[in-house]
């Protein structure tokens, strides 16, 4: 006869006779793959701790423009996804997040998860913008989102639809961070002051049961065959940069002609 669980503490059950097994899942990578996953188990009623490592959640199925059978705007697909699992009562969206170590066993593993400093206070931080248009680094750098064909400014927002719509400054680009020297504008602009360049970097324990990892795929880098002549020849673009191009969603919409 099976014996009614019996909650033990936080999200950990145990049945009688059997070892303490928790509900919870943790879901690593906050692509399509991940996000579908997320939202099935949430909606069946497990607790799902949903890690991504870049900014916001969507990967790159939130790059691209028509997709394959359909036709249909990928965004419009994946958008409504990334605003439901941001929602949902039942997902932890930890994005700018990776695991740093786990242990444990089946049914049971304690996952430590490295917050990465975002340098904006989540609960602060309305997506206005306002930092990003304050900016004193006007070329900026290559977007990653954009495939490298746009610039983005230290302080962004990794696209439009972003789950979560929040900025983050890049320490690599930022002149205050990297250097030591700005007039730190985008602070003055932030009417929320949610930019605190003293944050750090920060380490939490979860208890899950289960892990699915959905880590997507990167791009090959087009550049190592040198005979394409990739990234030499205006007119030799990879199949993600004539998505990036034609989408309309960018901001770097050109015609592309085959
Ligand atoms: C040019 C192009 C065109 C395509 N066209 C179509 C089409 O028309 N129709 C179609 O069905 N499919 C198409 N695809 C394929 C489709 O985009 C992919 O199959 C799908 O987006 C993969 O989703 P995913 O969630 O598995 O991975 P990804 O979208 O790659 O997401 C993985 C996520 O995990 C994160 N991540 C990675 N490692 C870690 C880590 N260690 N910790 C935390 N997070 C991590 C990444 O940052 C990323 O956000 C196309 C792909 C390309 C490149
Ligand atoms: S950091 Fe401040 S200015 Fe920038 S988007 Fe957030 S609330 Fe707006
Ligand atoms: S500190 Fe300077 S470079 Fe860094 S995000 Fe703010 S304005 Fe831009």
């Amino acid at each position: 006869m099976l014996h009614k669980p019996t909650l033990l503490h936080g999200n950990v059950y145990e049945r009688k006779g059997m070892e303490a097994k928790v509900g919870a899942v943790l879901v690593v990578g906050g692509g399509i793959a991940g996000i579908q996953a997320s939202l099935d188990l949430a909606e069946s009623g497990h607790y799902v701790y949903l890690i991504e490592s870049s900014p916001a959640i969507g990967g790159r199925m939130a790059q691209l423009d028509k997709t394959f059978p359909t036709n249909d705007c990928a965004m419009c697909i994946v958008s409504p996804k990334l605003v439901e699992a941001g929602r949902h009562t039942n997902i932890k969206v930890l994005a700018y997040s990776e695991v740093a170590g786990v242990e444990g066993e089946p049914g049971n593993f304690k996952v430590t998860i490295r917050k990465k400093p975002r340098y904006v206070d989540l609960a602060k931080c309305t997506g206005c913008g306002e930092c990003i248009r304050a900016c004193v680094f006007k070329k900026g750098v290559p977007s990653e989102f954009e495939g490298g064909l746009a610039r983005r400014k230290p302080i962004y927002i990794l696209f439009p639809q972003a789950i979560p719509l929040k900025a983050v400054v890049d320490r690599e680009s930022c002149l205050f961070l990297s250097k030591g020297k700005c007039a730190k504008s985008c602070m003055e602009a932030c009417l929320a002051g949610a930019i605190d360049f003293n944050q750090q970097e920060e380490m939490i324990t979860e208890t899950v049961g289960s892990l699915i990892l959905c880590p997507g795929f990167d791009e090959f880098d087009a550049r190592r065959l040198a005979a394409y002549g990739y990234g030499r020849l205006a007119n030799v673009i990879t199949s993600i940069d004539a998505l990036v191009k034609s989408r309309h969603t960018g901001e770097n919409r050109c015609p592309v002609f085959l």
